[in-house]
């Protein structure tokens, strides 16, 4: 480390709160090293409270950028001075780029997950995908996807408090976007049943298979998938959820949430180096 830090070295953050257990500044920290560039990748804890504040610190250090997590996704826009058109559209920002003092959200977890779908070759653009959830991640999926071309989307959340938020998103891809979105309520298992079967691909996007929902899914039985649906999952603690274990079982193309985490860091990466990140060295050192 101190043969790396120079006068030189240029400083991305991460503005969270709670976040000493994230990995992204290992992951970061790690490309960074692996290419040789002058950069380094530190956690603050931020909060609301102190988001401003950070923000401003953020432009006086003429910091290259951060990323910001919760509870600063939803709040940090009104401390920006442009955000992505994805960015608008979620309502939420996860990465920060400082160009000559000018700050720009973007939100890369879509783009992560599509990133991942390309790199698994798979190809929903032009297609239908179902997908439940309507909270931070899938609405960032589900965002991207439309404004990359996905042709139909039917969403899927149960009436929680999420319930608003998915009508919302799918307003806005209504009217910002050629897809065409529909939501529907989770308890109608027939209705998931009916959308499934015309779809190329079917997402989870909500923690349903991970702590404290692990080994459980609401897919109720192995006939509402067939062999040639592709069938995704955001989670990726554990590797393989009860809904992926029982796709593979029917002998469908899954993929995990991993890809998703690593290809949302690399599109952040990309913005604030102009660098590809090692993919798939990184892939060996996150495994
Ligand atoms: P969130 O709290 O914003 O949203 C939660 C979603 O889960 C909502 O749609 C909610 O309605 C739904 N939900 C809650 N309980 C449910 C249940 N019993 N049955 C069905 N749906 C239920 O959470 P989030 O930030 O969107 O995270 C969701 C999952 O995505 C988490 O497991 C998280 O680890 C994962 N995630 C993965 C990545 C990645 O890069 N792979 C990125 C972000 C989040």
């Amino acid at each position: 480390m101190a043969e790396r830090i120079t006068g030189h070295t240029e400083l991305i953050g991460l503005m969270a709160y709670p976040i000493r257990h994230s990995s992204s500044p290992a992951m970061h920290n790690e490309a960074f090293a692996y290419l040789g560039l002058d950069y380094a990748y530190l956690a603050f804890e931020v909060d609301n409270d102190t988001l401003e504040d950070a923000v401003k610190g953020l432009r006086a250090l003429k910091m290259v950028g951060s990323n910001v997590s919760m509870p600063n996704k939803t709040v940090v826009h009104k401390y920006l001075d442009k955000l992505s058109p994805a960015a608008e559209l979620c309502g939420a920002v996860n990465t920060i780029v400082n160009e000559n003092g000018v700050l720009t959200g973007h939100i890369t977890d879509g783009i992560g997950y599509m990133k991942s779908l390309k790199d698994n070759n798979i190809d929903v653009i032009g297609k239908k995908m179902t997908i439940v959830g309507s909270g931070g991640a899938a609405t960032a999926i589900e965002v991207q996807a439309a404004l990359d071309g996905v042709a139909e989307m039917s969403i899927f959340n149960i009436k929680d408090k999420f319930w608003d938020n998915a009508q919302e998103t799918v307003n806005k891809i209504s009217e910002r976007t050629n897809c065409k979105v529909a939501l529907y309520d989770l308890a109608d298992l027939a209705k998931l049943k009916e959308e499934i079967a015309d779809s190329y691909l079917f997402a989870n996007a909500t923690g349903m298979g991970m702590k404290p929902l692990e080994g459980q899914t609401y897919i109720p039985d192995k006939s509402f998938f067939r062999p040639d649906l592709i069938v995704t999952d955001v989670v990726y603690s554990p590797r393989e959820t009860a809904m992926l274990k029982m796709a593979k079982e029917v002998g469908c193309k899954t993929m995990n949430g991993m890809g998703m985490m690593l290809f949302q860091g690399a599109a952040a990466f990309e913005m604030w180096t102009g660098k590809e990140m090692p993919i798939e060295h990184m892939k060996e050192v996150l495994d």
